[in-house]
């Protein structure tokens, strides 16, 4: 019992210490803008990374979201848009999600 404490306690400061908030400077993501610190891009913030990602995967796939898949991914845009980013710039980076009309065929 004493020993299973000490691993969680080790595990939970192994955690903290990888744990970048509050120590990487913030700057502004490439896509839309707003201000954050790196998470997974030290050029974009997590919403745009997880967006350009799920681009590509519709751009591989040549296919477009369904609609739970735009739900989704409207929901990250509202998420950065909260936070200062800019819709429209998010949605123009990521045209196999949202097809640009002006776009030629
Ligand atoms: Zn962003």
């Amino acid at each position: 019992m004493k020993f299973a404490a000490q691993l969680e306690s080790t595990h939970m400061r192994t955690s903290r210490a990888g744990f970048h908030r509050g120590i990487a400077p913030t700057f502004n993501c490439a896509v839309c803008g707003r201000r954050t610190r790196p998470v997974d891009s030290d050029t974009c913030c997590a919403e745009c990374w997880e967006l350009a990602g799920q681009d590509n995967y519709h751009n591989d796939n040549a296919c477009g979201p369904t609609p739970k898949e735009l739900a989704y991914y409207e929901s990250l845009v509202a998420v950065a848009v909260a936070k200062g980013g800019d819709a429209d710039a998010i949605r123009a980076q990521n045209p196999y999600i949202w097809a640009n009309p002006d776009a030629p065929e």
